[in-house]
């Protein structure tokens, strides 16, 4: 059976890399401790496998259909959806006061980890009504708060995110659709496309969070306003229809039991919308909640390439090709090699992207509930850290689930076997929540050039090879960290002068190569930093290590950190030389020449 994420990595990962206990020391938590925790992960693993996981491929093989202007999901959607609700997980990290269970985000992410790595798409509605309800719970008034969130955060409706329209996907700043106010409300009219969870017949109603502006706003960002608009309006205690129409479905790759639809507003001239906060302010609303909507998408790559992985490792293991040097019997393929080569660079993009999604979690916990400088600082690195944590899982993550397919040889290019079903679902990752371009931009342009953003990391990655010194950990391993931890620095400084001389052009050219670049780094601390885990365990300095089990498991990580350190960062003095140097090949190639 797939384990989908495999728990010791999970429990390594909350134990022995981040500092649990100060989360736990923070009064927003004071509810929790391990057992807590444990329940948590529990509960989330064995609906994952038992439930969601066996669902899986007929969600695939049957995604929703659009008849009479109504969403049909799979059948089985209801009963799947229920148990995600049922455990609570619309609401786990919010505030007890409305109705949340104060949970840290760290120990949430983990959790909902084995829910995407075993269905993506019933996870994905849960995700959506989360991040639906949390604006208004943010940003709403009393009213709207009590009329929409609740219901949402009690599972009871469900939420979406109503962004992209035709003609503006990457940039919002031109969006079209109009809220004309008429007394208490807007009456809004327009159009959106690829709006996930439009429609269906899961729950009670669903709230559409929608960026409109309001008629006669100014142009651009500055015009854009936030404002809920249900299916179904609440009027004098029952349920109206609030004329939002489906009037497209979009047949999707992957992600095949969640439905995206196109949807009109007001085609009767009667869809009502209420403002969220002040007008015009939709863009940094919005922006306010993607930190979160990024570590999220993260998550989706790291899980799809993670249930991905558990699958080669198993067939590498059973198949049986070719001999060794001496073997007089076909060997299992996992004894050749290249075909471990493969299996551990799916390993090292998995476990180390992991490990990447849970500290940035870890960060925004103690941003949003520890206090004064810690609190500051910890926003400051997950801020930096987004970008990177929102689009390595995506890219690297696809390489990863291509590489479980090519494990699986010429099975693995047939619809009989899943792995190619991972791939699809994993496409859109670097697709939806900011393309990896519009992320590279983002962290070149902005999140490094932060004041101190690049002075706290390098203080983490420094902690970090103290912590691997000090267990022992090879030394050239910690060299090189340390070295590519300068080449980052003082590459940002020579682009940041670059752009403020006068030339942001050829500041930017490169910026998907710097990301490429900075991630490469980032993961190698978290494997650096897993690899002085292991080696304090080996030793015994820790509570576990002491089994075969653990040995193993344990050795499994080195050999994970030395392919990392030692083959994919020595990469980064290729794409510094690219960013430095400014290559043009694309960079002054006149369109017409295509
Ligand atoms: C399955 C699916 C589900 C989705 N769910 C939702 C949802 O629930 N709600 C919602 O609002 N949206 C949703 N989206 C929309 C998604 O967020 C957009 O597709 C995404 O933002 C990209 O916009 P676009 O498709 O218009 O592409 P475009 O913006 O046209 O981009 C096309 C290409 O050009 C590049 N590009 C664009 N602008 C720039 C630039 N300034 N600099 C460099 N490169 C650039 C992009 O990186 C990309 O490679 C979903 C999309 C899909 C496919």
């Amino acid at each position: 059976m797939n384990p989908l994420v495999d728990d010791r990595d999970v429990e390594v990962i909350l134990d022995e890399l981040l500092d649990l206990a100060a989360l736990t020391a923070l009064p927003y938590f004071a509810d929790h401790d391990r057992e807590t925790f444990e329940m948590v992960l529990a509960s989330a693993r064995s609906l994952a496998r038992d439930t969601l996981y066996p669902a899986y491929r007929t969600l695939d093989e049957a995604p929703p259909v659009l008849r009479d202007g109504r969403v049909h999901v799979h059948p089985s959607l209801r009963a799947l959806v229920r148990r995600v609700v049922e455990l609570g997980f619309t609401a786990a990290p919010r505030p007890a006061e409305v109705g949340g269970s104060q949970l840290p985000l760290t120990v949430f992410s983990l959790a909902t980890s084995y829910l995407m790595a075993a269905n993506l798409s019933v996870y994905g509605y849960i995700g959506l009504t989360q991040g639906a309800a949390h604006l208004l719970e943010a940003f709403g008034s009393d009213e709207l708060r009590a009329t929409y969130m609740a219901p949402m955060y009690r599972g009871e409706w469900m939420g979406t995110m109503a962004l992209t329209e035709p003609h503006a996907g990457s940039s919002l700043s031109d969006i079209t659709t109009v809220a004309t106010p008429a007394g208490d409300h807007y009456l809004v009219s327009g159009a959106k496309i690829f709006i996930s969870g439009a429609d269906h017949d899961l729950a009670g109603n669903i709230v559409h969070m929608t960026l409109a502006r309001i008629a006669g706003a100014p142009p651009g960002m500055k015009g854009v306003s936030l404002l809920c608009i249900p299916k179904q309006r609440v009027e004098h205690g029952a349920l109206v229809d609030n004329d939002v129409s489906v009037t497209g479905l979009v047949h999707k790759i992957g992600w095949r039991g969640l439905p995206s639809a196109i949807l009109a507003y007001g085609e009767r001239g009667d869809c009502h919308g209420w403002l969220v906060g002040e007008p015009h302010q939709g863009i940094r609303y919005m922006f306010q909640m993607m930190n979160e909507a990024r570590i999220m998408v993260g998550l989706n790559g790291v899980s799809t390439a993670s249930v991905a992985y558990h699958e080669s490792l198993h067939y590498a293991r059973e198949r049986t090709q070719g001999r060794t040097p001496g073997a007089t019997s076909p060997v299992p393929i996992i004894q050749h090699a290249d075909v471990r080569r493969m299996l551990l660079r799916q390993k090292a993009i998995v476990v180390g992207g992991l490990a990447l999604l849970a500290r940035a979690s870890f960060y925004s916990d103690l941003a949003q509930h520890a206090e004064g400088a810690i609190a500051g600082r910890a926003q400051l690195l997950l801020d930096v850290l987004t970008p990177i944590a929102k689009s390595f899982p995506a890219e690297r993550g696809f390489e990863a689930n291509a590489l479980a397919v090519q494990i699986h040889g010429g099975y693995g290019y047939s619809s009989e076997y899943l792995p190619e079903s991972w791939l699809r679902d994993q496409k859109l990752n670097s697709i939806h929540e900011g393309t990896t371009g519009i992320q590279a931009a983002d962290l070149l342009g902005r999140r490094a050039m932060a004041k101190g953003a690049l002075v706290a990391l390098g203080q983490e990655i420094e902690a970090a090879c103290a912590r691997a010194t000090k267990a022992g950990v090879d030394a050239a391993w910690i060299a090189e960290l340390r070295r590519a931890t300068s080449v980052v620095g003082a590459l940002t400084a020579e682009l940041a002068q670059r752009g403020l001389t006068g030339d942001p052009t050829g500041m930017m050219l490169h910026a998907t190569d710097y990301l490429e670049l900075a991630s490469t780094v980032v993961i190698a601390w978290q494997w650096l930093e897993l690899a002085a885990v292991a080696k304090e365990a080996l030793a015994g300095s820790l509570p576990r290590g002491r089994s075969t089990r653990d040995e193993r498991y344990y050795r499994g990580n080195l050999a994970a950190a030395q392919y990392w350190i030692r083959t994919e960062l020595p990469r980064i003095d290729g794409l510094a030389t690219l960013c430095r140097d400014g290559e043009d090949s694309y960079g002054a190639l006149d369109p017409a020449w295509l």
